[in-house]
């Protein structure tokens, strides 16, 4: 599954391929998507929640190299982010806030 994530520096969309574990999901992979084929490819067909990890082979953010990520917690995006950042702000929604630990996301993807 994929799911599109946007760089929180750039503002520019990229994809996250994503391995189901158990019950879990794993970041396994990050990579650079263009705006067109991000809303062509409809990678918010699939709905499902879980507990996510960054596996390993996680590269991080392809744009701006920040290794972590954040789901925003009004428009359910996710977002790349520095690992020792504290305050995030959505570039999609504008919404900003501390960053909390969860463990269950909703995610949206489609296939690949
Ligand atoms: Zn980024
Ligand atoms: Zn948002």
């Amino acid at each position: 599954m994929v799911v599109i994530a946007t760089c929180q520096q750039s503002r520019l969309p990229f994809g996250i391929t994503v391995r189901r574990v158990g019950k879990e999901y794993e970041f396994n992979w990050a990579f650079k998507i263009s705006k067109s084929s991000a809303k062509r490819e409809g990678f918010d067909r699939n709905k499902v929640s879980g507990n996510i990890y960054n596996a390993s082979t996680y590269p991080g953010c392809p744009h701006c190299g920040a290794t972590t990520w954040f789901q925003c917690g009004k428009c359910k995006r996710f977002v790349c982010m520095r690992p020792e950042q504290k305050i995030v702000r959505c570039p999609i929604c504008g919404n900003e806030g501390e960053v909390s630990v969860a463990d269950s996301f909703d995610l949206s993807g489609g296939d690949m």
